[in-house]
């Protein structure tokens, strides 16, 4: 068996062949230009599908946006991707070729990915985040994504955190995400200094062991704890999965676990914090085991 497995992000495709049992045989990645809009994306995603369809016996996509992953359709896209919604990737996919497609948002195909082979393995229940522009959510239930009845649940980035707060791209005000992203981060850290740096500048010693800068990464901190006490609460989950490229840090994660663990509440105590273990390849393996999955049940 061969999987084509496509991870489609606002910046890149990582796109290849994944083999029966999860070895990722060749992996390219082309750039997404997202700023030509959904239609221009789709007949990416075409191209990508034509060159293998001979060799391949199922399609899994993971994809930025929320999808109906019943239809294989993006049921919301924010202006990132102009016009993505609406795109009805498994349609256009089966009108061309006789082939199983499964498609999945992105933050889900990940949360997929850690559950099968990463730092979710063993859980049958655990929270994942991602950490970058926004934030993003999933939920891994009874060895499941819970999708919602709409397919829209584990939206994390939009909780309000700040009643009347900062105005968020969903329309809302004072999002989680707009205090607890890395984007986040670096505002705060620019109006804090005057400077622009980016996640990684932040972290390195020079910036790092400045009393200012140090002040503005702790109290970001706080926010992405805020966000995840409600979680908490809500959920006493066994084990959240903190991913993206800030969680990398090791301040970063080790005092989101100090802080938490200091309080004395049962559900605090018993949570296990864990980085993401899958990186860049969490996308694509998390898509390919969803196709594989809906393959076998066909
Ligand atoms: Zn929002």
């Amino acid at each position: 068996m061969k999987i084509l497995a496509i991870d489609i992000g606002g910046t890149a495709i990582k796109y290849g062949t994944v083999l029966e049992d999860y070895t990722i045989e060749q992996a390219f990645e082309i750039p997404t230009e997202a700023h030509l809009g959904g239609p221009h994306l789709m007949n990416k995603i075409m191209g990508i599908v034509d060159t293998y369809a001979a060799e391949i016996d199922c399609v899994g996509i993971s994809t930025a946006g929320q999808v109906n992953s019943e239809l294989g359709k993006i049921i919301f896209a924010s202006e990132n991707i102009p016009n993505y919604t609406g795109i009805e990737i498994t349609k256009t996919i089966q009108k061309k070729h006789h082939l199983l497609v499964s498609v999945e948002n992105d933050v889900n195909a990940a949360a997929t990915a850690e559950a099968k082979f990463g730092a979710g393995r063993g859980y049958s229940d655990f929270l994942c985040l991602t950490y970058g522009t926004g934030v993003g959510g999933a939920m891994w239930i009874n060895n499941k994504i819970y999708t919602g009845t709409h397919f829209s649940a584990g939206e994390f980035g939009h909780i309000v955190t700040h009643t009347g707060g900062k105005k968020c791209t969903c329309g809302n005000n004072g999002c989680y995400e707009m205090y607890a992203s890395t984007r986040a981060l670096v505002n705060a850290v620019r109006e804090a200094t005057g400077k622009t740096l980016n996640g990684r500048e932040i972290f390195s010693p020079e910036h790092f062991n400045n009393t200012t800068v140090r002040a503005v990464i702790d109290n970001w901190i706080d926010e992405i704890i805020g966000g995840l006490t409600t979680l908490i609460f809500i959920f006493n989950p066994p084990c959240i999965i903190l991913g993206g490229g800030i969680m990398n840090e090791d301040y970063v994660i080790s005092e989101i676990d100090r802080r938490i663990h200091a309080r004395n509440i049962h559900s605090f105590r018993s949570v296990a914090i864990k980085r993401a273990a899958m990186k860049n390849q969490a996308g694509m393996l998390g898509a390919a085991y969803l196709a594989k999955e809906k393959l076998l049940e066909s």
